[in-house]
């Protein structure tokens, strides 16, 4: 994959490091995760620094060669973190559709005993016990941005704060998509 620069920070690296913005047709700025947009794009990292280094200065216009778009710095980072959620989501979906995901916690305390591959996640409102058992149990395992009710509108009927993914690939880019969620919320 050809590598992308930010054109906040200079930084460069693999397109999955960065999103991409575009001017849509009212004359805002688009995001986007990968690179289906059309027209002139720019690229910058997951960072609130580089996103208020690109609102206070003229790096987009200079490289998307043109001027009078509208950006605000709180309405791109919420449209940043938006596409997170949304390809975060996607994944776990994807994940269930593939059979690789287990949900629950009795089911998945028996997996983190079995399976050497995969990596428990929680929701971010899990319970403090559930959380210390956890512990006691993995030595590795990830917070999601998402709520024990969120994780049940969109995996399941019911609310439930224990997830376990067992294949490899899907937890690296998950846990990839993850660390830049929290940068873009710790700004
Ligand atoms: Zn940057």
């Amino acid at each position: 994959m050809p590598d992308r620069t930010c054109i906040a920070c200079r930084n460069k690296g693999n397109a999955n490091n960065f999103f991409r913005m575009v001017i849509g047709p009212e004359r805002n700025i688009v995001c986007e995760l990968g690179r289906k947009l059309p027209g002139r794009g720019a690229h910058c990292c997951f960072d609130m620094n580089c996103i208020s280094k690109l609102v206070s200065s003229n790096r987009l216009e200079i490289a998307l060669k043109r001027r009078n778009f509208r950006i605000g710095s709180d309405e791109l980072s919420r449209n940043v973190k938006m596409l997170l959620r949304r390809n975060l989501k996607g994944m776990l979906i994807a994940s269930k559709a593939k059979g690789v995901l287990t949900l629950g916690k009795e089911e998945v305390f028996k997996k983190i005993k079995l399976s050497k591959m995969g990596k428990p996640f929680v929701s971010k409102d899990i319970s403090p016990r559930i959380l210390m058992s956890l512990k006691r149990m993995s030595e590795e395992f990830h917070i999601l941005p998402f709520s024990m009710n969120e994780l049940g509108e969109f995996l399941s009927r019911k609310p439930f704060g224990v997830l376990f993914i067992s294949e490899p690939l899907l937890v690296d880019s998950i846990c990839l998509r993850m660390m830049h969620e929290r940068a873009m919320s710790n700004g």
